[in-house]
């Protein structure tokens, strides 16, 4: 079979299993109302938690910064491509984590994939709760350490397994705090006494709980930071520009500086989202407003949804899922909620365990409890009229 012949018999079984997967396009930046391929939605899809992205003074923090340092960092920060600016902002990222150091790097995704390849190898264990990010499970793979996952939150499940390892293995435990399809949180105390029981480090990712929880909005982990060895959190959800952090002890930062190969063999991020983090992680330690918001319009958009009789699984977060199991019935479910003026977005397998496809609903601080409620009544009539609530 050819090449082309492979790639084409690829895309028609995935097209066959409604799980083709494709582009539209925003018409406005961010906001609570969007305009997506001609239609005005009500957006509860985006990870814009705070409403930061369109924040004018980010945008200007940006602007001030490309002028200063350019469009382009021009090389690896190791290189030339290390201003004041970032030096700074790292200062500053540590300083609101209560961590002696952190360190930026281009994306979340590229910071798990970092991390985890540059302190595992092969001889180590890793123990990655079964619904943490794809790019924690990539992570491990590119490290080649020996990967055991243990049941979503099952803690039972992780001892027995860190039982089942010889002690003078290394060990790693990896967790989302917040899970980024469930909405649901992990069990952080108990895993710093399992990990401190088994001798391993700890790592957290706090893509969805920077800038929401914790005093100051630095996130879950904050109450036990200094007992959490690593801690990794994104600047693309709530601080609403790009990035990541990775924070942590000096060793651990000087360690990840010298191995990390997605921080040594890239070009340093541009000054302009360095700029506007900076700004951004002052407004979030400032406004405490946007959080309480937040969780308001969480527990709202939850809490009705529950009522009207939908299976919102363990979600207790901004992230609502409608859990409703087949593709199928979740393609169309999304469709008819967009015909009606809803940005609900379907996510299925590989993002989400087979036969668990989902509409995934996220509120921001500046949704209007009308919205939602109307969202809710709308979201219901349809999900009775499909035949997803009975
Ligand atoms: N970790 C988690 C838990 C995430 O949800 C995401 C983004 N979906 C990432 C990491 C990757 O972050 P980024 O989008 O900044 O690459």
């Amino acid at each position: 079979m050819s090449w082309y012949q492979y790639l084409q018999n690829e895309l028609a079984l995935r097209e066959e299993r409604q799980q083709i997967r494709k582009l539209h396009v925003t018409e406005n930046g961010p906001d609570c109302w969007i305009t997506k391929d001609g239609k005005r939605l009500l957006n509860l899809a985006s990870n814009n938690y705070l409403g930061l992205a369109g924040d004018k003074r980010l945008i200007e923090a940006a602007i001030e910064a490309a002028s200063l340092y350019g469009a382009g960092a021009t090389a690896s920060r190791l290189i030339v491509g290390n201003y004041p600016l970032y030096e700074e902002t790292e200062q500053d990222i540590a300083n609101w984590k209560g961590t002696e150091r952190a360190l930026l790097i281009g994306s979340g995704y590229t910071a798990n994939l970092g991390a985890l390849s540059a302190l595992l190898g092969r001889n180590d264990v890793v123990y990655s709760d079964r619904l943490n990010h794809a790019s924690i499970t990539d992570g491990i793979i590119l490290s080649r350490a020996e990967q055991k996952r243990y049941k979503h939150n099952d803690l039972e499940h992780l001892e027995k397994l860190l039982q089942e390892t010889p002690a003078n293995k290394r060990k790693l435990i990896v967790t989302d705090t917040v899970f980024s399809m469930d909405g649901d949180t992990a069990y952080l105390r108990e895993l710093v006494h399992i990990k401190e029981k088994y001798n391993a480090l700890l790592m957290v990712d706090e893509a969805h709980a920077s800038g929401v929880y914790g005093q100051n909005g630095a996130g879950l982990a904050q109450e036990l930071v200094e007992r959490i060895d690593l801690h990794m959190g994104t600047f693309s959800k709530a601080l609403g520009c790009s990035g990541a952090y990775l924070a942590g002890s000096k060793l651990l930062m000087e360690y990840l500086t010298n191995t990390m190969r997605s921080f040594i063999f890239t070009t340093g991020m541009p000054p302009s989202t360095v700029g506007s983090i900076k700004r951004a992680v002052e407004i979030v330690r400032d406004e405490s407003t946007r959080r309480a918001l937040l969780m308001q319009n969480g527990t709202l958009l939850r809490d009705l949804l529950k009522q009207a009789g939908f299976n919102t699984g363990g979600s207790s977060t901004h992230i609502v899922p409608i859990v409703i199991g087949s593709n199928e019935a979740t393609i169309s479910f999304s469709q008819m909620l967009q015909e009606k003026g809803i940005a609900a977005i379907a996510v299925r397998p590989p993002t989400v365990p087979e036969n668990s496809s989902r509409i995934r609903l996220t509120v921001t601080s500046e949704h209007k409890p009308e919205e939602i409620r109307e969202a809710v009544k709308l979201i219901a009539e349809t999900g009775l009229r499909e035949g997803v609530l009975s």
